[in-house]
């Protein structure tokens, strides 16, 4: 049997994450909220991507502890933040152009409102909380930063990726290989600090 340095549920069901958990977590056993059998909702009405990342955290946790299931949760909450929009569609990312995960018209909707605007620069962000069963927590976070193409530039299949041009890696994300991605995307950097944080305890 495999030998893992530890367990986490990540409290998402979204794919693009996952991946990129997966990718960037080796050596750790990842479990996604299918494979722990939780299938509800969770209502995210915080105002802040922490707040988001907080009510994330604690539902999943309760869950594992009713089912006495043993393992640390992991939620991200992230999105981006055009700064010609007030930093939208930020925490409201995922449902920026209506129904929940709309990847297409989110980034039409982005495109539409950028039309007429010169500043097209802009940045993602996430933040990351891992909680125990006692509900304590630490947060992690990170950011990266670009331009808005002006088209949909590769096919990279995460919401956001295809029009978003890295200005660290001068390259689309949604043309950039998962290592180029990853080793300066706003996940990425908030899971290296996560990772140190674990190395460290
Ligand atoms: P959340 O699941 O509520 O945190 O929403 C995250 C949303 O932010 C995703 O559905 C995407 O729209 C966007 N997003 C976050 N990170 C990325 C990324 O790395 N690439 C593309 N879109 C992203």
């Amino acid at each position: 049997m495999k030998e893992y340095k530890g367990r986490f549920v990540l409290a998402s069901n979204n794919k693009g994450k996952i991946k990129e958990f997966k990718e960037m977590f080796e050596g750790y056993e990842i479990l996604t909220l299918n494979d722990v059998g939780f299938y509800d909702d969770i209502v995210e009405d915080g105002d802040t991507f922490l707040a988001n990342s907080l009510i994330k955290a604690r539902t999943v946790t309760k869950y594992l502890k009713e089912k006495g299931i043993k393992a640390s949760v992991i939620a991200d909450d992230s999105g981006l933040c055009v700064n010609a929009l007030d930093g939208r569609p930020g925490i409201y990312s995922a449902r920026y152009a209506g129904g929940h995960g709309n990847d297409e018209a989110n980034r039409k909707k982005v495109l539409d409102e950028l039309k007429d605007k010169t500043d097209r620069t802009a940045y993602f962000e996430c933040v990351i909380v891992k909680m125990e069963e006692d509900e304590s927590y630490e947060v992690f976070e990170g950011k990266t930063f670009g331009e808005i193409s002006k088209e949909e530039v590769g096919n990279r299949d995460f919401c956001f990726d295809c029009i978003f041009y890295s200005t660290e890696i001068n390259k689309s994300f949604g043309l950039a290989s998962s290592e180029d991605k990853n080793s300066v995307s706003h996940r990425g950097r908030a899971i290296e600090k996560l990772k140190q944080s674990l190395k460290n305890n």
